[in-house]
């Protein structure tokens, strides 16, 4: 039977990539869901025919009411809409590309609704990972990382007899638009220049994520509950052509690296074809055409939202979801134009030093360190 797709996230870069692949695989789409592009949603409703799609946006969800009231297609509208396109009951897998913290909610419902769960959400797991993935083991579902590094780690562990084999993760990071600039040099830099990624092709927030290097320390917690290792056993290691997409070492001393030409529509479909391949239009990799290949320790020093994260998952509990509230504040002033570039780790460092964190944590408790973490942020600009 044809896998049955619910899209969450669609009209962004992951999920516009991800109906590509479904175009090429041949999935049936069940639901889309996104925030407010209501023309964009309309126009992948009508080429794919769900049964059910959502805005979270109110206003747009109505847009998009009468953009499909000749269909049988059913819209539904806010967080609660989204959620219900995550548990729909014809979906066997859920593919959530939602930004951010928001994604949390529909990642638990698809879990609670027992969903095979791709998953490029990787604030989810940073703020709720132990919830996350205490629900995941309670509902028997697995969760198929669609990052690109994530992915890579996945697909060389596949083989693994035991999990003592594995000694340490290599996390492969470009480096950004900003590698090897001083901090000097970092206090006047732009927006406009904080988004020309040199290698890939992703929305505006991860983008400015990739500049400050917060989304390698994301990652790196990412990680560390996605392949249940402790944080000591990730080493972080720029490699500028993004080829080597990450790598695992084994208890032999023996390393394993997935390479190809940077194109998220690898990673997106080996979540969907696990544990199968199947033919991709990406472009082949030409080692030989490259050449040769660069590897480097990140500078900690200037690029402080990686430690900084090191320290909240070290720290435990809630702390990483604080760093996370603060970093995607913090990201959203930056692109505003309200605060300079370095702010964007001060602010995380603040947010780690001063809101309260605990150990134990419910669902709620995620969602308000959260809002606390960005009201934090909020409170240092007045
Ligand atoms: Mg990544």
């Amino acid at each position: 039977m044809k896998k049955q797709l619910s899209l969450l996230g669609s009209t962004g870069s992951i999920g516009t990539q991800c109906l590509d692949v479904v175009l090429q695989a041949g999935y049936e789409i069940v639901c889309l869901a996104a925030y407010s592009n209501a023309k964009l949603l309309e126009a992948q409703a009508r080429r794919f025919h769900p049964s059910l799609v959502a805005l979270v946006d109110e206003t747009a969800a109505k847009d998009l009411k009468v953009r499909l009231a000749d269909t049988d297609i059913h819209v539904l509208s806010g967080m609660d809409g989204v959620c219900a396109c995550a548990a729909y009951e014809k979906a066997d897998t859920v593919l959530n590309s939602v930004v951010g913290m928001a994604g949390l909610a529909p990642t638990l419902a698809a879990i609670e609704a027992k969903k095979t769960l791709a998953l490029a959400n990787k604030e989810t797991l940073v703020a709720g990972g132990a919830l996350v993935t205490r629900l995941a083991k309670e509902n028997g579902v697995t969760i198929l990382p669609v990052d690109s590094e994530h992915s890579a780690i996945f697909q060389c562990l596949q083989g693994m007899h035991d999990k003592t084999e594995l000694k340490s993760i290599l996390l492969t990071a470009s480096g950004g638009p900003f590698f090897g600039k001083s901090k000097e040099a970092l206090a006047t830099v732009t927006l406009a220049q904080a988004l020309k990624h040199p290698n890939w092709s992703m929305g505006a927030k991860i983008t400015v994520d990739s500049a400050t290097m917060m989304n390698k320390g994301l990652e790196l917690i990412e990680a560390v509950w996605l392949f249940d290792v402790t944080p000591e056993q990730i080493q972080i290691l720029v490699h500028r052509e993004s080829i080597v997409h990450s790598a695992v070492e084994f208890s032999d001393n023996a390393v394993i690296a997935q390479l190809g030409v940077p194109d998220m529509r690898v990673p997106i479909q080996y979540a969907l074809t696990y544990p199968a391949r199947i033919p991709s239009p990406v472009k082949r990799l030409s080692l030989s055409e490259l050449g040769t290949l660069h590897f480097c320790l990140p500078d900690e020093e200037t690029f402080r939202c990686l430690p900084l994260c090191r320290k909240a998952i070290a720290r435990g509990g809630l702390a990483p979801c604080i760093a996370n509230g603060a970093n995607e504040m913090a990201n959203a002033l930056f692109r505003e134009g309200k605060i300079g570039f370095l702010q964007i780790a001060d602010l995380v460092e603040g947010a780690l030093e001063n809101v309260p964190s605990q150990q134990i944590y419910t669902r709620q408790d995620v969602f308000d360190a959260d809002k606390a973490a960005r009201d934090y942020v909020l409170a240092q600009q007045r």
